[in-house]
């Protein structure tokens, strides 16, 4: 249905039912509207948000946010909304300058920008910016939840009992998958706690789990992986006898196929471990497609791809097999 057709209909409900009901009728206000960039910041607005509010994410699976720019119907629908959720910390890298802007306009918060800067990890080539793969670390991912939370609290005052009720229980989730992640990622042997993939995402995942994390591409996929950064990596393949690496769901797998064919040249054998969710969630509609079962997911490939123990299908039973 065309989305005037729905508002006007909309409306003369709206019209119909103040006419027939007293004003403070609960749930007579329409659903805040909600826009995210990323699908990680939008389930943690569903979640919490409950039927009081309608999320839309404007960057679905597979979808890079270092490169997205907004659309023509993405602008539309920021300018519409109610609240504004983006991550900032530069992951949303084109969008920069156009959120400023519409900060002036509409109410627009940065979620990850609320972090205390001293759990932030810095890169040696990001100059003057901070990783912002902070959602890699549940106990992390906790915080920007909890900022999810107050946004939503301070655009819809009435909805508080309900978001802080929600927040809850997501964070008792959320915690549950922190304590998964600790036990599995526990048993991967020392000698192969290292992860190879498309592109440094995954730093904040070592920093809590203790793996060594080495990307082709740097922070940013927007930076070009040089042929240097390949040719050291099939070297670090072969000299540590590494056999696994990591494709991911965002990000073209053209490197790391040329990582793997340079270190067969070398006579050192390397297999894909598995596709992380890195920057995007899964499929809408599936667990993956929610930020529990992205990680989930992740853990438990990773787990299982570099020797460790962990159920094929994870934490809750609910991973596609094969995924
Ligand atoms: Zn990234």
């Amino acid at each position: 249905m065309a989305d005037w057709i729905r508002r006007s209909m909309l409306a003369g409900l709206a019209a119909f039912f103040a006419a027939a009901l007293p004003v403070s009728v609960a749930g007579a206000q329409s659903p805040l509207k909600v826009v995210a960039t990323t699908g990680m910041i939008a389930d943690a607005a569903r979640q919490i948000g409950g039927d009081l509010v309608e999320v839309r994410a404007l960057m679905g699976p597979g979808v890079d946010p270092h490169a997205y720019r907004q659309t023509r119907t993405d602008i539309l629908a920021m300018t519409r909304a109610d609240l504004v959720l983006w991550h900032g910390l530069y992951l949303e890298a084109q969008m920069e300058d156009f959120m400023h802007s519409l900060g002036a306009r509409r109410t627009v918060v940065a979620v990850a920008e609320e972090l205390p800067r001293n759990v932030l990890l810095a890169h040696d080539d990001y100059e003057n910016r901070y990783d912002p793969h902070v959602w890699m670390d549940p106990d992390l991912w906790s915080k920007v939840v909890v900022s999810v939370r107050d946004a939503l609290i301070a655009a819809r005052p009435e909805g508080e009992a309900l978001f802080r009720a929600n927040a809850e229980s997501h964070l008792d989730d959320v915690a549950a998958l922190s304590d998964y992640a600790k036990q599995v990622l526990a048993t991967v042997p020392e000698e192969t706690r290292v992860l190879v993939t498309a592109h440094d995402a995954f730093n904040y995942f070592g920093r809590a789990y203790d793996f060594e994390v080495l990307g082709i591409q740097g922070i940013s996929t927007q930076s070009e992986a040089g042929l240097n950064r390949v040719s050291e990596l099939v070297d670090t393949l072969v000299k540590r006898r590494i056999g696994a690496v990591f494709v991911e769901s965002s990000v073209s797998d053209r490197n790391m196929r040329a990582l793997i064919e340079g270190a067969a040249a070398k006579g050192q054998d390397v297999t894909v471990g598995g596709q992380l969710f890195s920057d995007a969630m899964g499929r809408d509609g599936t667990y993956e497609g929610t930020y529990i079962g992205m990680i989930d997911h992740n853990v438990t490939t990773i787990t299982r791809a570099l020797g460790g123990e962990a159920p094929e299908r994870g934490m809750l039973s609910r991973l596609a097999v094969g995924s």
